[in-house]
């Protein structure tokens, strides 16, 4: 196997992914297994390029010295960058030199069709700030090519071998079919490309803490959670009220466990029932998209009916209330073991299938984050399918368990105000998420995490067991809130849905179709990956708007809980440091993944979450 011929730290000219064209960027790093360089442009963009792709800074100036002797023609061609510049034009206006003719005695059309194209990935792809001011509608200043980096590189390539570039770099335009023309039209002002992913490599930056930070939070977290449940119980939650510790052997009990895993399995046959469309992820670091079923909103329909049934045949679903801290044991065990399977599975598991978060080599680590990117057994995929259906669903299960139970204990024949609220809140929230389930593909969770303890606890006993800790609290710590009260509440519950769905809508149809008539009014950067950064609508209001009312439902969702404990409000501040730091997380991706069109967008909008606050 022949050694990597390029050091880190040296600066060599690096070939832009589907053009001819080279910069000058510097090695940052060597990938041994996949053979690849990442290497970083002087816009901050880090692209992982095949040795082949990489030439040393000598010997292009060799080259440039005689290409810019030998051919005229040539510098022309350079200049041929320039928008004005038609690529139906170059066809006439082109002469070719004499070595080049000798060179190709290829169709002549062909030749020009490519160069062509090489040139609209170079329009596309270039990153240049004269494009971020026009794309923003700002006035655009005399367009300056940055030429002292770039050489175009005088082999021509046939359609074919541009397509296997475009294809190796997951490129693709947002229209294949279209003809150059258009894509050149001053009209179109974005074409959308397809991310280029890095090939995983070790994950160097540690989150959480590292190594320490996760082994704690390994059993932190479930402290946390055993915790809340005890308090919650108790007469007087109050937070120096410290809960006695039960004994052991009254947390398990078979019968539960069995429950739990009924529930677990009935979820994983409504995910395997072929009913909702397949649609394909992003593409993944090898290039290669996986299917993935959208029926999580006919699960939820399905358990409805089930649950139904039960409730008909008298079955006591409060059965859920008496046993909470039973059912949290069990699902925390179940999520051990699958963390374990989850990590043992992953040690075998091709490089290529790593998470790009989860693979530092240090075992705490990567359990904790999770090894491998898409752990799937066949076509069952274990952390979409724990994302979305036993804990989520689980959650409002959980909250119908405790509107019974609060009807059963005070012996009400209607729920309390309050319960009604916390449990049409939250039942929103989570039909929403089922009924947008396709969003979900996009998310650091599916993209960047592997499945590992994080997700696995998070999904399977957080969600369910700690989102629904107002209603558990409501049973034991009835509060009764006046109309006007409630009709408040659920103003703010309905502003914060409305800036949540709203602001997730608009950039998840963006991402799908940039040039969406209805999204026409909305301005945005474009980055060298091809993808555009929002800057007007709610994307320009705050760099997370969706965070935003996330947080605003949030609070909603614990007033109704009333001022006697800070109990229920655990959700909101957590849920706050949850999504600072996730915002922070995704700040740092997006920094990594955009450059200098991040910096531009955070420039642009300044405040992460809160306006004039954060
Ligand atoms: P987001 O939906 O916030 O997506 C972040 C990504 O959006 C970025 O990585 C970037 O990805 C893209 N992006 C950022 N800025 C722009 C812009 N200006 N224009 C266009 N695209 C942009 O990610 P999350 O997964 O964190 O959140 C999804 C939803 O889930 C949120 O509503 C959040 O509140 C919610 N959530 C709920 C949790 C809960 O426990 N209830 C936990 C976590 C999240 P790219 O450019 O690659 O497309």
């Amino acid at each position: 196997m022949p050694s990597r011929k390029f050091a880190d730290g040296e600066v060599v000219m690096g070939r832009w992914p589907g053009s001819v064209l080279y910069y000058e960027v510097q090695v940052t790093s060597y990938d041994d297994v996949a053979h690849l360089y990442t290497v970083k442009y002087k816009d901050g963009t880090e692209l992982a390029l095949k040795e082949s792709d990489i030439r040393s800074q000598s010997s292009f100036k060799h080259r440039k010295s005689q290409s810019s002797s030998s051919s005229p023609s040539r510098r022309s061609s350079s200049r041929s960058r320039s928008r004005s510049r038609s690529p139906g034009r170059p066809a006439k206006g082109r002469r070719r030199s004499a070595s080049q003719s000798r060179e190709h005695k290829d169709d002549k059309k062909k030749t020009l069709q490519e160069t062509s194209l090489a040139l609209v990935v170079l329009v596309l792809l270039k990153p240049s700030e004269n494009n971020t001011k026009r794309y923003n509608g700002e006035p655009e200043s005399t367009e300056k090519n940055d030429t002292s980096c770039i050489i175009l590189e005088q082999k021509l390539k046939p359609d074919l071998e541009i397509k296997r570039v475009l294809e190796q770099y997951s490129l693709r335009s947002r229209k294949d079919d279209k003809k150059t023309e258009e894509i050149f039209s001053e009209k179109k002002t974005f074409v959308a490309v397809k991310p280029i992913e890095k090939v995983p490599s070790k994950t160097k930056e540690l989150e959480f803490g590292g190594r320490i930070g996760t082994f704690m939070l390994i059993f932190l977290l479930p402290a946390t959670v055993f915790y809340l449940l005890l308090m919650c119980k108790q007469d007087d939650p109050s937070l120096l009220n410290f809960p006695p510790l039960p004994a052991l052997e009254s947390l398990w009990e078979w019968r539960v466990f069995g429950v739990f895993l009924l529930w677990f399995f009935l979820q994983a046959v409504f995910y395997l029932l072929p009913i909702g469309k397949v649609v394909e992820g992003l593409p993944l670091s090898n290039g290669r998209k996986l299917q993935y079923r959208i029926n999580g909103f006919y699960a939820f329909i399905l358990t409805a009916a089930a649950i139904g049934v039960l409730l008909y045949f008298q079955f006591e679903l409060h059965y859920l209330y008496d046993h909470f801290m039973q059912f949290a044991v069990s699902a925390a065990a179940f999520s051990l073991a699958l963390s374990i399977y989850l990590y043992v599975r992953s040690l075998k598991a091709p490089e290529e299938e790593l998470a790009p978060g989860g693979n530092s080599g240090y075992f705490i680590y990567d359990f904790f984050t999770g090894h491998e990117l898409n752990p799937r057994i066949g076509s069952f995929d274990l952390k979409y399918f724990c994302e979305l259906r036993p804990g989520l669903i689980g959650w409002v299960v959980i909250n119908l368990a405790m509107l019974l139970a609060e009807m059963k204990i005070h012996n009400l024949s209607m729920p309390s105000l309050s319960m009604i609220l916390v449990n049409s809140f939250q039942l929103l929230y989570v039909v929403d998420a089922l009924w947008n389930e396709e969003a979900i593909l996009t998310t650091m969770d599916i993209t960047h995490d592997g499945f590992g303890f994080m997700l696995a606890f998070g999904d399977l006993v957080w969600v369910p067991f700690v989102y629904s800790l107002q209603a558990f609290y409501l049973v034991g710590h009835p509060i009764t809130i006046t109309w006007p009260v409630a009709a408040a509440i659920t103003v703010l519950n309905c502003v914060g849905y409305y800036i949540f769905r709203s602001a997730n809508s608009q950039k998840n149809n963006f991402r799908r179709n940039p040039a969406d008539p209805k999204l026409a009014n909305l301005k945005f950067i474009p980055t060298a990956t091809g993808k555009g950064l929002l800057v007007t609508g709610w994307w320009g209001f705050v760099r997370h708007p969706n965070y935003l009312g996330d947080i605003i439902m949030a609070l909603a969702w614990s007033l109704p809980c009333g001022f006697n404990h800070i109990l229920p409000y655990f959700y909101v501040i957590y849920f706050i440091c949850l999504l600072v730091h996730r915002e922070a997380r995704d700040e740092h991706h997006c920094k990594q993944k955009y450059g200098l069109a991040w910096e531009r967008y955070c420039q642009r909008v300044p405040y992460r979450i809160f306006p004039y606050i954060y």
